[in-house]
């Protein structure tokens, strides 16, 4: 995600922060630099002369020339404007006081309207909420089928036009009775999934405001594909001026090396990003955080965002449980084994290594195919032993290791480096546990290695 933005930016930093004296030379330099990466990033032209002008007078105030760290100043000036260029404050859906809350999803076919409106569904539902989804895009028989299955996947409700109204074409009384049942049924919230057309044109707008007018919801999302830059934030105008948003959810997020239409939407529009879409499956949606995202953009990473997926993927008590054992001499390769699994459900290691900081570099890295190969290597190695050899390594000696070495498709060194590995991780482990002297110890025990 936005990694050629990034990219530029770590670098242009790096170099201000290298410098002990800063000049208005250096900075006026450094600016140059970020225009461009800006501009190449697809970001609005009249949204880069802004916050230029606000970052060059900030960063060219006698504080920050006098201050004894110049360069980090700058970076501070830098990640401020970021921040407000893209709203400042996280801006999430608020439930309304009486529910159920009604949330309007509207965009262009393809966009990823139907996939976002089971994604938000699903957050909702994981929440403790009740759901109710709405398929109102008669027109396309196929786009109501697609909910329906995604609502039978997630175990959430899905209202249809053919289920209880045989007035197919009406999107506004389909939305009506969708909401008419979501308040009857006690529903806390309704996503109503309004048809799309390939182009904006004005009798889709003329729909969706009169959906708009019919059912009065509390939130009026648009949900667009990042990667189309400047485009996205050009229909969000437009969007927001007919039909009136409340707030943007980006998809294809991911994907988007630019970063265009994260960046210049809230300053051109006003209206708030509250969500990115960041894969096909439906737990790839991510609340959307101006800072973090400028955290992001400048290298710092985002280890916020990653331990509350962590959270959210592992239950406590699996976590409790883990380091309970990692820590006990009764840890075995099989439990490292289930450990290697659970990492994978956070994520590709590839979209870890993104929200750390750093993480541009450490992705060069990971971009050899290395550390997910290996995971892949050790995991075969594993699956290749016999539950006993799983539960005591010490059985395994040189005709074993020959037979695990075979089974996985690997050589005798690497069944041997995989268990000398393992026992070094469950020392590292236990002598962390032991608080002060035990970090004394690891501290000899890591010069020793
Ligand atoms: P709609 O026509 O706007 O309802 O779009 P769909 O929900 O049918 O999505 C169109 C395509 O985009 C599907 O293949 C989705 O899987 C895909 N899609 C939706 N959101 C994302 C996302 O955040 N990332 C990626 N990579 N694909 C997405």
């Amino acid at each position: 995600m936005l990694d050629a933005l990034s990219e530029k930016f770590e670098r242009i930093l790096k170099k201000l922060r290298g410098q002990g004296v800063l000049t208005e030379d250096n900075i006026a330099e450094a600016l140059k630099e970020v225009r461009l990466a800006l501009l190449e990033a697809d970001v609005n032209f009249k949204v880069v002369k802004d916050f230029l002008e606000r970052v060059r007078e900030k960063a060219i105030g006698q504080e920050v020339l006098k201050s004894l760290t110049p360069g980090h100043q700058v970076v501070k000036v830098v990640w401020d404007e970021l921040r407000g260029m893209m709203g400042g404050e996280r801006s999430g859906i608020s439930l309304a006081s009486r529910p159920p809350t009604i949330v309007m999803m509207v965009g262009l076919q393809g966009a990823g309207k139907t996939t976002t409106s089971g994604k938000l569904a699903r957050l909702f539902k994981s929440q403790g909420k009740r759901v109710l989804l709405v398929a109102a895009d008669p027109r396309r028989p196929a786009a109501g089928d697609q909910l329906a299955s995604l609502g039978h996947d997630l175990g959430i409700d899905v209202h249809r036009f053919d289920q209880v109204d045989a007035s197919r074409a009406d999107v506004v009384r389909i939305c009506q009775r969708g909401v008419e049942r979501a308040q009857e049924q006690g529903y806390d919230l309704v996503v109503l999934d309004t048809g799309g057309r390939l182009h904006v044109d004005d009798e889709l707008m003329a729909e969706l405001v009169a959906v708009k007018q019919a059912v009065n919801p509390h939130e009026v999302l648009l949900v667009a594909d990042a990667m189309t830059g400047q485009d996205a934030v050009n229909m969000a105008g437009q969007f927001n001026q007919q039909v009136g948003l409340t707030g943007v959810i980006l998809t294809k997020v991911e994907g988007d090396a630019r970063g265009g239409a994260v960046l210049s939407i809230r300053a051109v529009t006003g209206q708030p990003i509250k969500f990115l879409g960041m894969g096909e499956k439906l737990d790839a949606l991510e609340p959307f955080h101006p800072d973090r995202m400028a955290s992001r953009i400048l290298g710092m990473g985002d280890v916020l965002s990653l331990i509350e997926k962590a959270q959210e993927t592992f239950s406590r008590e699996e976590a409790e449980a883990a380091q309970k054992k990692l820590i006990s001499s009764t840890f075995t390769l099989e439990d490292f084994r289930s450990q290697l699994g659970q990492m994978n459900r956070l994520g590709s290691f590839e979209q870890i290594l993104g929200m750390l900081p750093g993480g541009q570099k450490l992705k060069d890295l990971a971009n050899s195919g290395l550390p997910e190969k290996e995971m892949k290597r050790v995991a075969a190695m594993i699956d290749s032993m016999t539950a006993r050899e799983r539960r005591d390594h010490t059985l395994i000696n040189g005709s074993r290791k020959k037979r695990i070495a075979r089974g996985s498709g690997t050589s005798v060194q690497e069944v041997n480096r995989l268990i000398k590995q393992f026992l070094q991780a469950r020392k590292i482990a236990k002598v962390m546990s032991g608080g002060a002297g035990g970090r004394r110890q690891l501290a000899q025990m890591l010069r020793g290695m």
